[in-house]
């Protein structure tokens, strides 16, 4: 764990009292394995990777959490992502631990092929790593669906037997639900219906910033507009669309499609996409990528909310800023955990067969959000911590739970 996110572990030691050894526990991964990838392109020429898979922890189940395919992506980054994993099931109190993978490619550059031939490649370099019972990977950036149901393929040809439940966010007819896809946006959204009355976020006067149109970012904006929220600007590294009386999201992102950017044209605002982070508004959403909101800007964001779904998004050590000026942050490991709640279920499913579900998958998972949230909030309250505190707080003290069962006097 990085020293700063120990320091800020001590801002909390008054909600959750930690159990001795734990801390120093819960800072290194139980195990993180990496790979060099080997892959034949298209044109018989060789492509050259790296592959990781970080377990963070298994203590409250096997490992669970997404692979990501970036260009990018490193050792550090995989075993930060796979941390707030840990931190995400245990909040949902889920029967899962944490974990992250990664693949270094672009995804863009690959043919589908070339993609399918990645997927398989992780696969049976990390099949000792992966199981139903072990760690369960899942969609990331850059990836999806087809992604998944490639990976669930090879484990399957290579171990000889069905295992449906040893990835989701699978296609639908090889298992998955159609609950998974979305369900990022939709579990926020229900965090911010729960969180309305006291964060002033009245769909019908709120105004929102949305940073980050790829799939979760978009779905968002969609969802929030459904609801009746005006969204005033939608940014991305292309540019931004802007208008204060409040944009068509289906249109701006047909407009998107058409041009390859967003905004009208590629004009001074579009040429600015960071300034969204100051743009004056009721809420920002990041939805792009980690260490947006940092220390030296926090002073610049315009929004009284923001709303964290991408993992990491506000760095920790910029919080205290920004409760100075008043500003509230939902944080990423209870507004972008819709995705993994998602991912339980259809675990599940495969484990124990679809009828062992619930059968309005959809107002489950808004239920369960809404009763997580609640509970973060109202610790929030009672102790005048901010609700990433008590997010935490709320996550550590049911993994030190399950810390002390396993490991306390022996
Ligand atoms: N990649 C998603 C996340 O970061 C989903 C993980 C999962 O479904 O296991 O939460």
């Amino acid at each position: 764990m990085h020293s700063e996110n120990q320091k800020f572990l001590e801002t909390i030691g008054d909600l959750t009292e930690f159990e001795p050894g734990f801390v120093d526990f819960f800072s290194q991964p139980e195990a993180f394995v990496q790979k060099r990838l080997v892959i034949t392109k298209d044109d018989g020429s060789l492509l050259i990777v790296r592959g990781y898979r970080c377990l963070h922890s298994s203590l409250c189940g096997p490992g669970k959490g997404g692979l990501r395919f970036a260009e990018d992506v490193n050792a550090d980054e995989v075993c930060a992502l796979a941390e707030q994993m840990t931190l995400k099931t245990a909040l949902l109190e889920l029967p899962f631990g944490g974990a992250k993978g990664g693949i270094s490619v672009n995804p863009k550059k690959l043919s589908a092929r070339e993609r399918q031939r990645v997927a398989r490649a992780w696969t049976r370099a990390f099949n000792q790593h992966i199981g139903p019972e072990r760690d369960i990977p899942a969609p990331d950036m850059g990836n999806g669906p087809e992604e998944m149901g490639w990976i669930l393929d090879e484990y399957e040809t290579i171990n000889g037997h069905s295992s449906p439940a040893v990835v989701t966010g699978k296609p639908l007819p090889l298992g998955g639900l159609n609950v998974r896809e979305g369900a990022t946006a939709r579990g926020a959204a229900a965090v911010v219906k729960e969180m309305s009355d006291h964060l002033n976020l009245a769909p019908s006067s709120a105004t929102v910033a949305v940073q980050g149109a790829g799939k979760v970012g978009s779905a968002i904006a969609k969802r929030l507009a459904e609801e009746g929220f005006k969204i005033i600007a939608i940014a991305d590294s292309s540019g931004m669309a802007l208008s204060e009386d409040g944009l068509n999201v289906d249109e701006t992102f047909a407009a998107k499609k058409e041009n390859g950017h967003l905004g009208k044209q590629k004009d001074e605002e579009s040429d600015k996409p960071e300034r969204i982070l100051e743009i004056s508004c009721d809420m920002l959403v990041l939805a792009a990528g980690a260490g947006q909101v940092t220390c030296d800007n926090a002073e610049s964001i315009g929004a009284k909310v923001i709303l964290e779904l991408s993992n990491g998004g506000v760095e920790l050590k910029a919080l205290k800023k920004l409760d100075s000026q008043g500003i509230h942050v939902i944080p990423g490991i209870l507004a972008n955990s819709g995705g993994v709640l998602a991912s339980y279920f259809e675990w599940l499913s495969g484990q124990t067969g679809r009828e062992s579900l619930p059968k309005d998958l959809e107002k489950e998972l808004d239920k369960k959000m809404a009763f997580t949230a609640s509970k973060v909030y109202r610790l929030s309250q009672r102790h005048g911590h901010n609700l990433t505190q008590a997010a935490y707080a709320l996550s550590l003290k049911r993994l030190q739970k399950c810390y002390s069962l396993r490991l306390g006097s022996q």
